[in-house]
């Protein structure tokens, strides 16, 4: 996503202007934040910089990084509305929507600060009886340097998903907001900073695309990257040359399936904010519904109702990347072309910044609405004959990163069948908020978790460490071993796994 200008603006387009990295507010072309671009060089200081602030960082051990890191999730808390107003003027998200995705960070700090020595800390692993002269230990090692690429549609949440997990494991951190919210991320480095001084823990490099490369070859030892899948592609290529380990957090195209015995206004409401929170720019946003034969119309109604109730500008916030609205408007137009039908929005919902809300209905499943990601505040319903069509029509895309079940006797059965990292029954999304839990993909959506137990190992080292605790009975791991201890070791093993169950 290269752009270069200097005369004009494009409102919500980002620009580079001698040597400085200028974001805009979508609805106003405001500028919204200027930030020094990083060259490769600067890259790969911040990096070596990094390299040292590790030592002392995972030096701290767990308490001392606890301590810090909640005093950092303190800071952010009290400056919330601060925040919330900066994310507003760099995306045009509205500052409620920015509150709610603030917390939801705030959170995500807080459990990481609070668990890492529980899940990461060393422990003993106990032996078995051939090798039982042995202890047997087992810690998790941070890489050092993580390098932290996050997209502009939640420039609070997603960075600071993987930020808290590395840090919290003891690495330092180097991170690459998008180029579409510079003055967000850097917000972040300086507050944590301001709580931790001593040496540049967290540090940022802005610029486009080049700067999120410069930083997959500069030598850290894990990159953790969320966004397009598509980049999400050219980031793993840069990373295999050097066998830097990735974690990709890529897009999606979530389904939501209302069975038949589901609460249809419930259903509903959450299909609306599930589809339309911040404009539909959401990975984990709802694009699909699949609704039984026996709801369908009831669903259809109460969807239309509460969804026409939707104001742009107050509740839906312009688009904020500019070019995304083509992308949007191909979908409808895709849709409406191969015979779907708007019962609300529809072609005349595009009105670049802004998007009003749009139900798409009868909108065959090979269109670009159904199968692309749409990222804007549109949602398709189609009718199934039951759950079962309606599972294997939402696991028929290439992406499976979230979705939603909406039911009763078997909606955790059907939530199980789908090919997704996370389903929420009877509600959307809260799998992004419960921090407990690993947040990811799988397919085209990406790999490896963060959030939770296993959020906290992505950016880890599994060390492995024996103990001999006493002389061998049966030595066989040596050269000096006789024939008979090979007998011996012959008969224990028979005698230990020679028996069929
Ligand atoms: P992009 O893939 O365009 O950009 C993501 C980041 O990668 C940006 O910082 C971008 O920099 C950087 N980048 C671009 N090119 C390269 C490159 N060659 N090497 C390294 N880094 C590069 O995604 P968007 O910003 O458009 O974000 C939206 C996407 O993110 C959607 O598909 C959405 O579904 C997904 N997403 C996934 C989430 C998840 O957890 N699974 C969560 C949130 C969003 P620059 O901006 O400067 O080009």
């Amino acid at each position: 996503m290269l752009t270069f200008m200097t005369a004009t603006r494009t409102p919500g387009a980002p620009v580079v202007e001698n040597g400085l990295l200028i974001s805009t507010n979508p609805a106003t072309g405001g500028e919204a934040g200027r930030l020094p671009v990083a060259d490769p060089d600067a890259v790969a200081g911040a990096v070596g910089k990094a390299r040292e602030a590790a030592l002392w960082w995972g030096g701290l051990g767990f308490d001392g990084r606890r301590t810090r890191l909640l005093r950092w999730r303190a800071g952010l808390t009290q400056r919330i509305e601060e925040l919330s107003q900066l994310v507003h003027l760099e995306t045009g998200k509205p500052e409620a929507e920015a509150i709610v995705e603030a917390g939801t960070a705030i959170e995500h700090i807080d459990w990481a600060a609070r668990n890492a020595r529980r899940v990461l800390g060393a422990r003993r692993v106990r032996s078995r009886l051939v090798l039982v002269e042995h202890a047997g230990h087992l810690e998790y090692q941070p890489y050092g340097v993580v390098g932290v690429i996050g997209p502009w549609n939640y420039p609070i949440v997603t960075p600071i998903g993987s930020i808290s997990g590395a840090l919290a494991a003891g690495n330092a951190v180097v991170f690459k907001p998008s180029e579409y919210t510079p003055a967000v991320g850097q917000w972040l480095v300086d507050t944590f900073a301001e709580e931790v001084p001593e040496q540049p823990v967290l540090q940022a490099v802005h610029g486009l695309g080049d700067v999120g490369a410069a930083l997959c070859r500069a030598g850290v030892g894990k990159i953790a990257f969320t966004g397009s899948t598509a980049t999400g592609k050219k980031v793993m290529a840069a990373c295999a040359e050097t066998l830097t380990p990735v974690v990709i957090e890529a897009g999606g195209k979530d389904a939501m399936i209302v069975d038949s015995d589901a609460d249809v206004e419930a259903a509903a409401q959450a299909a609306v904010w599930g589809g339309m929170t911040n404009a539909g720019q959401t990975c984990i946003g709802i694009e699909r519904v699949y609704a039984t034969a026996p709801v369908y119309d009831a669903f259809v109604a109460a969807l239309t109702e509460k969804a026409s109730a939707l104001r742009t500008g107050e509740h839906i916030g312009p688009i904020t990347m500019p070019a995304q609205v083509d992308v949007i408007r191909r979908h409808i137009d895709d849709a409406l072309q191969r015979g779907g039908r708007a019962v609300l929005g529809g072609k005349d919902a595009v009105q670049p910044p802004y998007v009003a809300p749009t139900v798409l209905l009868d909108v065959p499943e090979e269109s670009a609405a159904v199968r692309e990601e749409t990222f804007g505040p549109t949602l398709t319903v189609t009718k199934v004959a039951d759950a079962e069509e309606a599972v294997q029509k939402a696991n028929a895309v290439p992406y499976g990163l979230g979705a939603s079940v909406f039911g009763k006797a078997n909606a955790v059965p059907i939530a199980r069948r789908l090919r997704t990292g996370m389903v929420a029954v009877n509600s959307v999304l809260t799998f992004v908020g419960m921090a407990g839990l690993p947040f990811g993909g799988v397919g085209d959506s990406g790999f490896g978790r963060i959030h939770g137990d296993d959020g906290l190992r992505e950016f880890a080292r599994a060390k492995a460490v024996t103990v001999r605790r006493a002389p061998s009975l049966l030595p066989t791991t040596t050269f000096d071993r006789t024939p008979g201890q090979i007998k011996q070791l012959v008969r224990t093993l028979k005698l230990l796994y020679g028996r069929r169950p």
